[in-house]
């Protein structure tokens, strides 16, 4: 049984889908007007972890994540650069998908845009003008708060409580100021779409309840999204989605918490964001992943390269465990005596429990380190004595298998994509190879060099009856 924490409830309830096994997810996707930065890398590789787990309990996910490619924020961009708003959103939708390719995220089953979805979206709009859910105001067509009495239950705040702060500002047509923008007059030179209240585009909230609705029905089972969407985004979804339909928009909401710097939300406007790109030029998709889910999905996350660093060390460590098969594979095992084998499968349990308790990934992976400290105890034991019993053998290697092969649920890539990492490999075994050739012909002194010289750049050799292998020190 997978348990989701549904921030509508404010519970951890039991996931039960709307269709057996199925599963229809959305997640909220970039307005593309700029890089993106480790803020979208967590949400994007949040919930890329919680559809893969999913998946790998059997699932069918159908995801969809869209692009808001026409904004104000585009717009704007586009006046700065002298360039056309299309060009802009083309520009940032060809930089994120390099981003999400680089990171590792699964590709959606849908990449809906809001340009390529007018159509539905004015249909939505007269619809709520029709049900007396929406006016039109000079061509701008506001959605009535006041309609839809449980307005707040998302982000539980009271409409009178909202009232007390809000203004309406000058120019706007509202009747009230909770009244949010289903559709936008285009001003001079925007762009624009006929509607039958004019020239005009989409407000932003309404795209989502649009696209979410024509992939993946009335009610989905999942939608997703940062934190800082709850309100008014996600409150404001519901509002329209559900006075338009008559029915739940959203059986399970799920919002990742913020990534934080010295104590403050990492964002665009606050101008303290590290880009993905940035950061993938110092540390290797597998470490960015690897740090933004060692912190459960709901927790803010505090960023600094210090910390990336001991995700590094960390994640090397998972890493060398790997790579230690073929040294546990070379020495000879023991026929007969039973000896104090891994419990692979008690691990196992432990971790599948971690993950089906709404995606602790903290803790499943504190429950792998742990069976590779255990794991670590006995290969060292081995090593040193040179022999280990047929059971320990084989549930070390099992233990690796299963690493292995939970890293590839998690998403990870692990080393064949990792370049320097392999480059780094084929000059170890290119050593190895010389000094080999060395010992044979009795240059014993510049064998050992070539040994100690490795270990100094914390490089193990070990040579074994069946040849040398070697580690790298932690
Ligand atoms: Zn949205």
């Amino acid at each position: 049984m997978i348990k989701v924490y549904n921030t509508l409830t404010e519970k951890k309830e039991e996931f039960v889908p709307i269709e057996n096994k199925k599963i229809k997810m959305y997640v909220c996707g970039p307005t593309v007007y700029d890089d993106a930065h480790i803020g979208h890398a967590r949400s994007a590789i949040v919930f890329d972890v919680i559809r893969r787990w999913f998946e790998h309990r059997g699932y069918t996910v159908t995801f969809v994540r869209n692009y808001t490619d026409v904004d104000d924020k585009i717009i704007k961009r586009a006046n700065e650069k002298g360039i056309t708003w299309k060009e802009i959103a083309e520009k940032y939708i060809k930089s994120f998908e390099e981003d999400m390719e680089a990171l590792n995220v699964k590709e959606p089953s849908v990449k809906p845009k809001v340009t390529e979805h007018i159509p539905e979206i004015i249909e939505m709009v007269k619809g709520l003008i029709e049900k007396g859910h929406a006016y039109e105001a000079d061509g701008d067509v506001y959605f009535a708060v006041e309609t839809f009495p449980e307005y707040g239950k998302l982000s539980k705040r009271k409409t009178d409580e909202l009232m007390a702060g809000a203004r309406i500002a000058p120019g706007e047509k509202k009747r009230n100021p909770l009244d949010f923008a289903l559709w936008k007059k285009s001003k001079n030179g925007e762009p624009g779409w006929n509607s039958p209240w004019g020239v005009g585009r989409p407000g932003w909230h309404i795209e989502c309840s649009a696209m979410s609705m024509k992939y993946l029905g009335e009610t989905m089972d999942i939608h997703g999204g940062g934190l800082d969407l709850i309100f008014p985004h996600h409150e404001n979804e519901i509002a329209q989605s559900e006075s338009y339909t008559g029915k739940q928009f959203v059986n399970y909401w799920m919002h990742n918490g913020f990534v934080m710097v010295n104590s403050e939300k990492m964002s665009k406007s606050l101008g303290n964001f590290f880009t993905i790109k940035e950061i993938l030029e110092k540390f290797s998709p597998d470490v960015l992943r690897f740090f933004l889910i060692s912190t459960h999905y709901r927790s803010p996350i505090d960023f600094s390269f210090e910390r990336l660093k001991e995700a590094k060390t960390a994640f090397e460590r998972i890493r060398n465990f790997l790579n230690a098969e073929s040294v546990i594979k070379n020495i000879p095992a023991k026929e007969i005596i039973e000896g104090n084998p891994l419990n692979v499968e008690h691990y196992r349990e432990m971790f599948y429990q971690a993950m089906d308790d709404d995606f602790n990934t903290a803790k499943a992976l504190g429950i792998l380190f742990e069976m590779i400290k255990e794991a670590n105890t006995l290969k060292d034991r081995a090593i040193k004595e040179q022999t280990l019993t047929v059971k320990e053998k084989e549930s070390i290697l099992k233990a690796i298998s299963f690493v292995k092969e939970m890293m590839k649920v998690l998403g990870f890539k692990l080393e064949e994509n990792d370049k320097t990492k392999n480059r780094e490999d084929e000059l170890i075994k290119l050593l190895i190879d010389v000094r080999q050739q060395l010992r044979k012909e009795k240059n014993f002194k510049l064998a050992d060099e070539i040994r100690n010289r490795l270990k100094q750049l914390g490089i193990v050799l070990e040579d074994l009856p069946g040849g040398t292998v070697y580690r790298r020190e932690e």
